[in-house]
């Protein structure tokens, strides 16, 4: 079969000699319907974090079942599901809570499919646990794959702060990219906060708007801050999402977070932030870098696709085309999500 491996030292290769695996056990071997291409992917081929690894990419997995292994209950071939991406051991506690995003086992483990292990941008799938699927129901998989890496990630990061994002608030987007224009509409529709989104290029800012953002500001004006503090006033964010995470956005964020507030730093650009007990960061802010989400909260993130309440933005490719989608995606020229179909 066909899939697109990595072969560490920056390498990249669509392969067609891959056996079609065969499911035994618990397993469950999907015939994939579309994989999503995140950022992440270029943390491990330009970044190196898999180190030299070699295995399939594509942590953002939909498709059909193909063949379940022989204690398999509950699904049968046809069913379309997505694939729960960061997987756990599946008995310790946070595995138990649904949380294996959080597993205690995670530096033994590695991160799953698509970031260490075989992932889904192939034609066949082989998902080591029937545990890790979640039904889509009427959902395209071409459509739905993005929603677990795209939609859980900024679901679950905005789920922690839900109850701080009451409709007195603001709340601060940072980053219009595959994971924030997500985040806007999910903010939109479980929160009743004011959304006031930044970026660097003005036509994912208009995006923003189209999706519910009240507020605009370019993150590459030297006053971002002000403009930003002059919307809210005097008491600031309630709560700050950066899907960027580079030394510049963090510090955007530590300058409009207020009181109590929460600054949540989701993407994995590099930044850094040198805590002092009195260097303006105001008292009681609760900085936190949350990690994926739940498989209960793909379940929910699944319902709000159902009822059409979000919608993330795709791109389609071929599977030959992986190569193409990373250097369209290195030069920012991506808008919502790509997706590879088989
Ligand atoms: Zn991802
Ligand atoms: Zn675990």
């Amino acid at each position: 079969m066909k899939a697109v491996r990595y072969f560490g030292h920056k390498e990249v290769r669509v392969v067609n000699d891959l056996e079609k695996p065969v499911p035994k056990g618990d397993e469950v071997l999907l015939k994939i319907g579309g994989a999503g291409v995140c950022h992440s992917d270029l943390h491990i081929i330009d970044g190196g974090i898999a180190g030299d690894a070699v295995f399939t990419l594509g942590h953002e997995n939909a498709g059909w079942v193909e063949a379940v292994g022989e204690t398999v209950k509950g699904y049968k071939k046809g069913d379309a599901v997505l694939v729960y991406g960061p997987w756990g051991c599946g008995h310790c506690k946070p595995c138990q809570q649904s949380k294996e995003n959080y597993c205690d086992h995670q530096s033994e483990l590695g991160y799953g499919g698509g970031l260490g292990l075989n992932g889904g941008m192939a034609e066949y799938m082989l998902v080591p646990s029937s545990r890790l699927l979640v039904p889509i129901y009427d959902l395209d998989p071409v459509v739905a794959a993005p929603l677990t890496d795209a939609a859980l990630t900024p679901y679950s990061a905005i789920k922690r702060s839900l109850t701080k994002l009451m409709p007195d608030e603001y709340v601060v987007v940072i980053g219009v990219g595959g994971l924030g224009h997500v985040a806007i509409q999910i903010l939109r529709e479980i929160s009743g906060s004011e959304i006031i989104a930044c970026d660097v290029t003005e036509d994912k800012l208009e995006f923003a708007k189209e999706l519910g953002a009240a507020h605009t500001v370019n993150s590459k004006d030297s006053d971002a801050a002000e403009q930003i503090l002059k919307i809210i006033g005097i008491k600031k964010a309630k709560v700050v999402l950066d899907f960027v995470g580079a030394t510049s956005t963090i510090e955007l964020g530590t300058k409009v977070v207020g009181m109590d507030g929460d600054l949540t730093i989701v993407g994995l650009g590099g930044g850094y932030y040198q805590y002092g007990s009195m260097n303006g960061l105001p008292f009681g802010v609760t900085m936190t870098n949350p990690y994926w989400g739940s498989r209960t909260e793909l379940m929910e993130v699944i319902g709000l696709a159902r009822q059409g309440k979000i919608h993330i933005e795709i791109e389609k490719f071929d599977l030959e085309q992986a190569n193409e989608v990373y250097d369209k995606m290195r030069q920012g020229k991506i808008k919502g999500r790509a997706v590879l179909i088989p």
